[in-house]
């Protein structure tokens, strides 16, 4: 397979040029709203796809049209060797748009090798800048680690986003905290609503806080003004500048202002699952075929195109009264 093809567009029109793909359903935290203690099943190793299928995966998603590819997880870094997967992903595909999300605990000592194989952004997620509140909310006491790979990353010249969940309760009171940060640093920090994704997230009414009301907030703490340069180019984020600053502070509103419209994104699960909606449990198992000798990627390619055709709409999909999906938000990846 060679070159891109023409534009990737879904039934009702979409450009889907953005693919999500999750390297293991394992995670070192246990994040309250993500994977709470205790509540998972992890997928078995020969049921995990391997770096060799998700490098074929990336290939024939470029070749479709996919120019942006984000690996995600569970915890990316916790999987065994996935510096080389990262730089095997690079050396095959010069130009694709690389991206990583991942909780920072263990991204240490790799910065600088990402920076220098053009990683365009490290996603990092977190929810406070706290030790004890971090220990709450993860179940672990791994903050020193992730503020330790946050100057790494800096250091090295990447570029940072910062998301952190929207948590009524918890780091709303926070909020001046990360603007000051995003002000004194190039840093973008995001402040996402909290999803009912996932049957043991914890999910309720009184926990989430809508986007604008931490817009709100913010903008009590520092003069923030509108840019629309992400939501432009496609991004769900709607940021602003901080006056006087050098990174900006945002929101990311699925569940208070979806931007279902103009959603241009696939998911691949760990496990091989090809998902065209968050919101929706939907899934097109690609594994069994990408691993029959007879079927292989042609029919890989095929399902996707068919799948694509009924790319939903996640907010006919979702219930906002209630978690919505029975996978938890680490097994699908974000
Ligand atoms: N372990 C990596 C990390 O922490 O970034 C990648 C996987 S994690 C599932 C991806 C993103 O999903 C994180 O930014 C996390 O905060 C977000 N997330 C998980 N559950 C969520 C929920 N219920 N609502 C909103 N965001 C959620």
């Amino acid at each position: 397979m060679t070159g891109n093809a023409a534009k990737l567009r879904d039934g009702r029109g979409r450009e889907v040029s953005y693919l999500r793909l999750s390297v293991t359903d394992r995670c070192n935290l246990a994040c309250m709203y993500c994977r709470p203690k205790g509540s998972i099943n992890f997928i078995s190793h020969d049921k995990i796809l391997r770096y060799e299928e998700l490098l074929d995966l990336v290939a024939l998603a470029r070749d479709m049209g996919i120019s942006k590819v984000r690996l995600t997880g569970g915890e990316p870094f916790a999987r065994r060797d996935f510096m080389t997967f990262v730089e095997s992903i690079r050396r095959r595909f010069p130009d694709v748009d690389l991206r990583i999300t991942t909780n920072a605990t263990l991204l240490a000592g790799h910065p600088h090798t990402l920076a220098e194989l053009g990683v365009s952004a490290v996603n990092i997620s977190l929810d406070t800048l706290d030790r004890e509140k971090f220990e709450r909310i993860t179940g672990h006491d791994r903050l020193d680690a992730v503020r330790r790979a946050l100057d790494e990353c800096l250091a090295a010249g990447l570029r940072v986003k910062l998301n952190a969940v929207a948590l009524r309760g918890i780091n709303i009171p926070e909020i001046p905290d990360f603007v000051a940060m995003a002000k004194a640093n190039p840093i973008d920090v995001r402040f996402i609503e909290f999803m009912p994704v996932g049957d043991g997230n914890l999910w309720r009414p009184e926990n989430y806080i809508s986007a604008r009301d931490v817009l709100s907030a913010a903008a009590r703490s520092a003069e923030l003004v509108p840019d629309d340069h992400d939501r432009a180019a496609g991004g769900p984020a709607r940021m602003h500048r901080i006056e006087g600053g050098v990174g900006r502070f945002g929101v990311i509103s699925p569940l208070s202002e979806h931007f279902c419209d103009s959603c241009n994104r696939l998911r691949i699960t760990a496990d091989g699952k090809l998902r065209t909606c968050l919101f929706s449990d939907r899934e097109y198992r690609l594994r069994p075929i990408l691993r029959n000798p007879v079927l292989g990627l042609p029919k890989v390619r095929q399902i996707i195109a068919m799948a694509l055709r009924t790319k939903p709409l996640g907010y006919e999909v979702l219930n906002p009264q209630a978690a919505s999906g029975s996978r938890d938000m680490s097994a699908i990846g974000g």
